[in-house]
């Protein structure tokens, strides 16, 4: 698996890891904006039906 985009510049080339949040999620520094970002993950508890 390949690092994730920087939501800033929307570049991984420069994107390494940055250990875990507090909610132990893998933290990502892009080294190009020295920015910090945590991908986001697909929404949890989130039910695609449609409400009837
Ligand atoms: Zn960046």
């Amino acid at each position: 698996m390949s690092h994730p985009n920087c939501p800033t510049c929307q570049h991984n080339h420069y994107v390494i890891k940055a250990g875990l949040n507090r909610s132990r999620t893998q933290r990502y520094r892009c080294q190009d904006c020295a920015r910090y970002f945590t991908p986001q993950p697909k929404p949890l508890g989130y039910d695609p039906r449609p409400v009837s």
